[in-house]
């Protein structure tokens, strides 16, 4: 397991300001990833929904969700990299 997976987006790999699901993996926050814009603890509840919300979110050409948060200039492989296999596949 990846030391800091936490601190990621499981769909798409962001890193926001609050880790998506707290600290500990457990506790999400329910906000929205300004990246592939799932809201923590929502769609992203079960490896399944994550695949699948990622799914559609990179067949939609992986669009950036809020234009009130910069983009964190990394390409869409360098964030999808960060993202626990589990969430993968
Ligand atoms: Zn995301």
């Amino acid at each position: 397991m990846h030391s800091d997976e936490n601190a990621y987006c499981r769909v798409c790999g962001y890193e926001p300001a609050d880790a998506p699901w707290g600290a500990d993996g457990t506790e999400p926050s329910w906000e929205i990833c300004p990246c592939c814009g799932v809201e923590f603890g929502y769609e992203d509840a079960s490896a399944a929904g994550v695949r699948k919300y990622r799914e559609r979110w990179v067949a939609a050409g992986a669009p950036w969700s809020d234009p009130t948060t910069p983009l964190d200039d990394l390409e869409l492989n360098e964030r999808l990299a960060r993202i626990s296999p589990r969430y993968l596949g």
